[in-house]
């Protein structure tokens, strides 16, 4: 049934979580592949050079750390592990690869890096709750 699970990271604690959660899911069912999106804001590009180059590096080790303790977290699964680092609005990313992957769920947090206090859905879960192609699993 959740043969491919997407799972959104930001590298905060709630994401963690459900990076532990979808490798739970994954041991549980007949799952083929956990595929790990991070998505990375967009460079403007008024920035000039070397300065957007600089911030385009500083992004992308951001993300990749990001990426690295999200497979940590998710730990010995029996399935295919696959990342991909985007550029670009999260809510959208999340979509955009559930609905070319053909991912069966996504897995991701309640809230995120946000610090807006009370907040119980993050806006990124709240677009992708919204417009999924897919169930999507919000782990608190
Ligand atoms: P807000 O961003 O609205 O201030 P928040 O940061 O607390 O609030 P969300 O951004 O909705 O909450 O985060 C909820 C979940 O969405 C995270 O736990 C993570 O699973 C996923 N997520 C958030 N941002 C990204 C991102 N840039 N790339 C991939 N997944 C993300
Ligand atoms: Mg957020």
């Amino acid at each position: 049934m959740f043969d491919k699970i997407l799972l959104a990271v930001d590298g905060s604690e709630h994401a963690l979580h459900a990076a532990r959660t979808a490798a739970d899911l994954a041991r549980s069912m007949k799952t083929s592949e956990i595929r790990i999106v991070t998505a990375y804001d967009f460079i403007p590009p008024y920035l000039g050079e070397p300065n957007m180059q600089y911030a385009i590096d500083a992004r992308m080790e951001s993300a990749k750390t990001i990426m690295q303790k999200a497979v940590h977290a998710v730990g010995d699964v029996p399935c295919e592990i696959h990342t991909e680092l985007i550029e670009g609005p999260a809510a959208e990313a999340i979509i955009d690869v559930a609905s070319t992957r053909k991912s069966n769920v996504i897995v991701m947090g309640s809230r995120g890096l946000g610090t807006l206090a009370g907040l119980l859905l993050g806006s990124t879960s709240q677009k992708v709750v919204a417009h999924a192609p897919c169930p999507v699993l919000i782990v608190r």
